[in-house]
């Protein structure tokens, strides 16, 4: 049975010297197979057991059993040193109640969850019980262990700077700051609200020679982070990610698509219904660029462009647009690219008498600069987009200022968590 145990246990070089079960929860005494351990003082062997010495702590469950090991960390005595130590345990921090491996467990589920959910899975709180705050501070420790090898991020790489912002409860309209390096693809930094004082504050943080060797700082075009940009990082240049200017273009040929259901109620009804049925629910025939559809979002396509001739105008344009950004190879190129798509723009516009894209032509105006910046740089492409969406992914606990920064080290870990962090 032990040596069953033992084999179900699989620490290395620790065997199980006997077991207890109490209803749900199986008590392992466990002690080091080795008869000797190494002074830390001077590096010599001793083989002098001095002192058994058993504590509690928690390990990983095993079928339904709740796993609890009594462990001997002994303590031997140095024949040259002339004093008692205690032995090295790898499978146990010091003053730890928890394995390393349990740890893990924990912290892993914790990046994808939250506190209570996990303390609730792992039995490690009962809602009910009154030590359940305790239990979940016990979780929220391990947590901030392990952030404490994390955070402060290092930043001492960064050359590439994105900022960006995303809003994480939807309909609440609260705003939280990422922020990105483009380079390493990693998030480096939350903020939890979009006031530059704020922002300010956590980028001077990496130092002053942090933010003077950063080269490029991709902003979005609705947060006013240009100014901050120029101020903090001297040496940077502002440049506005082409996904960003995407969004601008798609929300107007979305906006178009639904004003253009709108104004077919006045059509005869052949021509009516023809409308209808093209523009329901293809939303992502028509974003999607036309070269990754498939054969029948194609036919789906066709059919839009004859039953709206508006829509197809909008949509070629949109098309085009993208197409500057996917073939432009220098600055040079991509400025008359763009140029050239900004002149007809406006003369689709004015010729059709619609407004449509004139926020677009306003916005890519004012930050023609930034945009054509993109051009120079190649910068992000998804890299800004993919980390939103990840992030959308780690389920917010609520939003008071402790949430926050729950969310802000479970969403650091899931980008900086290396295994070996939990030790
Ligand atoms: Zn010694």
């Amino acid at each position: 049975m032990k040596r069953i145990l033992t084999q179900l246990l699989n620490l290395p070089d620790v065997v199980v010297e006997s077991s207890l079960q109490e209803g749900e929860i199986l008590i392992l005494s466990v002690s080091k197979k080795t008869k000797s351990a190494v002074c830390p003082q001077c590096g010599k062997k001793s083989e002098h057991l001095h002192q058994n010495q058993r504590y509690l702590v928690k390990d990983l469950p095993m079928g339904d059993k709740e796993v609890i090991l009594n462990v001997n960390r002994r303590r031997f005595k140095c024949k040259k040193c002339r004093k008692t130590f205690s032995e090295q345990l790898d499978f146990v921090g010091k003053r730890k109640g928890y394995t390393h491996r349990y740890a893990e467990k924990i912290v892993k589920q914790i990046i994808n969850s939250n506190i209570s959910h996990v303390a609730k899975n792992n039995g490690l709180t009962d809602v009910d019980a009154p030590c359940a705050a305790s239990r979940r501070e016990e979780v929220n420790s391990m947590l901030e262990d392990i952030a404490k090898n994390v955070m402060p991020i290092d930043v001492k790489n960064l050359k590439r700077l994105g900022i960006d912002e995303i809003s994480l409860v939807k309909r609440q309209g609260k705003f939280i700051v990422v922020l990105v390096d483009i380079d390493s693809e990693k998030l480096i930094g939350l903020v939890k609200e979009r006031k530059q004082i704020e922002i300010e504050k956590e980028m001077r943080k990496w130092g002053e020679q942090v933010l003077e060797q950063i080269e490029e700082v991709s902003i979005d075009m609705t947060g006013n982070y240009k100014k901050l940009v120029e101020k903090i990082c001297p040496n940077a240049l502002v440049t506005v990610d082409r996904f960003h200017v995407t969004k601008v273009i798609h929300d107007e040929l979305n906006q178009a698509t639904i004003a253009e259901n709108k104004t077919a109620s006045s059509l005869n009804i052949e021509s009516r219904e023809k409308v209808f049925d093209s523009l329901k629910g293809n939303k992502y025939t028509i974003l999607k660029a036309e070269n990754k559809l498939t054969e029948k979002q194609k036919e789906k396509l066709d059919r839009i462009r004859e039953a709206s001739p508006l829509i197809g105008i909008m949509h070629s344009l949109k098309e085009e647009f993208h197409n500057i950004f996917d073939t432009s190879e220098d600055l040079g190129t991509g400025m008359l690219g763009l140029i050239d798509w900004l002149k007809k723009a406006v003369r689709v516009s004015a010729a059709l008498a619609v407004p449509y894209y004139q926020k677009s032509v306003k916005t890519i105006k004012r930050w023609f600069g930034e945009i054509v910046g993109y051009f120079e740089r190649k910068t992000t492409k998804v890299v800004v987009e993919g980390i939103n969406n990840k992030l959308k992914r780690i389920k917010p606990s609520g939003f008071g200022f402790i949430n926050f920064r729950n969310f802000e080290i479970r969403a650091l870990l899931s980008w900086h968590y290396d295994i070996n962090l939990a030790r």
